[in-house]
């Protein structure tokens, strides 16, 4: 049976996408994937908002993450590493594992990374040891989007290159990869991209192509000077994965006649539409509106509830399936994801089996309210 999958990743994937998949193989050394190869990596570079050199692994976007690790940064560099949350973390521990000497500047969950702190402790690297920094556009843990312009504004003119990882925030909230002077931006395909998982993408700046060149790290198969190396002719250093590269073109397709800042806007009405409505029923948000994501939501569980009694009650009543929290959070916050492939509608079916779900296990609240909050703000803005 068909279920409202509200994940912030993986997001559901389009029929038109699902179909371009099932198609035969082709020689990837022939001219056929030469076109194809060439014809994605340019729409990517368009959601990116660069003119970037762009290389597309074979990967979960934690591979991109090692790969922006092994590529740029060599053993015994210092990493600044700020982390607003899971993801954040696990950038870091990527570092710190291929030899960086990672210090990290720690937010509160729930929070976002203050540029102001970043600034001064930049400004305290008057030897300029600090190679990298490296910093989460979108933290899924946590349902909060850095500031990523103000931050690295905050680095101002220190050489350390500066490497965001985009994963979740990629297509759905602001990115400008040129503009803001992004060195390193790794994404993936099953968020924003609504293509199933396996693909993984990095905007690699001239700057970080030089570092790229001196990078002492050992790699082989995230190698970015091969994969470019490869892209020249039209090819990758290894067999691609054929059939999400179908998905891919047919997705970017959809996403190129929306239109990339259309589609921003979109999500900031499904971020709106959500918020007020789950605020209508009287729960809480973990996040601050101002700091608060377009891909997802994070609502904290009411006292006495734990936030997986929600989520199963969500499943097996109404086959709606969200995440849960994550470390710490688990139990404490389940996370809506909207991101992607989502329709206005499904928000509405969600928010109102939610409010079922919630009478069904005892808290006080009455139906409609969140369903009707929502419905007024996609009036206003849909
Ligand atoms: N970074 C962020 C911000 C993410 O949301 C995710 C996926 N949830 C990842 C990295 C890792 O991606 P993957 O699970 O594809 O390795």
């Amino acid at each position: 049976e068909e279920q409202y999958l509200l994940l912030p990743g993986p997001t559901p994937v389009p029929t038109n996408v699902l179909r371009s998949m099932a198609k035969p193989m082709i020689n990837h050394r022939g001219p056929e994937f030469k076109e194809l190869i060439a014809e994605v990596t340019e729409g990517v570079k368009k959601v990116y908002k660069t003119k970037n050199e762009v290389v597309i692994f074979p990967a979960a976007g934690t591979g991109a993450m090692e790969a922006a690790v092994v590529n740029f940064i060599s053993p015994g560099d210092k990493v600044l590493a700020v982390s607003i949350g899971v993801f954040g973390d696990r950038f870091a521990k990527i570092a710190e594992e291929f030899g960086a000497e990672v210090e990290k500047i720690d937010f509160p969950w729930g929070q976002a990374a203050d540029p102001e702190v970043i600034r001064e402790r930049i400004a305290q690297d008057r030897l300029r040891e600090i190679k990298a920094v490296v910093v989460t556009h979108n933290e899924t843990s946590t349902g909060v989007v850095n500031d990523i312009k103000s931050i690295r504004e905050a680095v101002g003119d220190h050489p350390a290159l500066f490497i965001v990882d985009a994963v979740s925030g990629l297509g759905a909230m602001n990115l400008e990869t040129d503009k803001w002077n992004l060195d390193v931006v790794v994404s993936g395909s099953q968020k924003a991209f609504m293509i199933p998982p396996g693909l993984a993408f990095l905007a690699i700046s001239p700057r970080a192509l030089r570092v790229a060149k001196n990078c002492s790290n050992r790699r082989y198969y995230w190698d970015i000077n091969s994969a470019l190396k490869y892209l020249e002719k039209g090819q990758t250093p290894y067999t691609p994965a054929l059939s999400l590269f179908y998905g891919l073109r047919e997705a970017l397709e959809m996403m190129e006649k929306e239109g990339i800042d259309n589609i921003i806007a979109r999500h900031a009405v499904y971020r709106d539409m959500v918020r007020a409505g789950v605020k209508a029923m009287g729960l809480k948000l973990l996040a601050d509106d101002r700091v608060a994501s377009s891909s997802l939501t994070s609502v904290i569980a009411p006292e006495g509830l734990g936030a997986n009694r929600i989520r199963r009650r969500l499943l097996e009543r109404f086959n709606v399936v969200i995440a849960g929290g994550q470390q710490k959070l688990d139990d404490v916050i389940f996370r809506i994801g909207h991101l992607g492939n989502v329709l206005y509608l499904d928000l509405l079916a969600v928010l109102a089996a939610l409010e079922m779900v919630l009478v069904e296990l005892g808290v006080d609240i009455e139906l409609g309210r969140g369903v009707t909050k929502a419905q007024e703000i996609l009036m206003q803005k849909g």
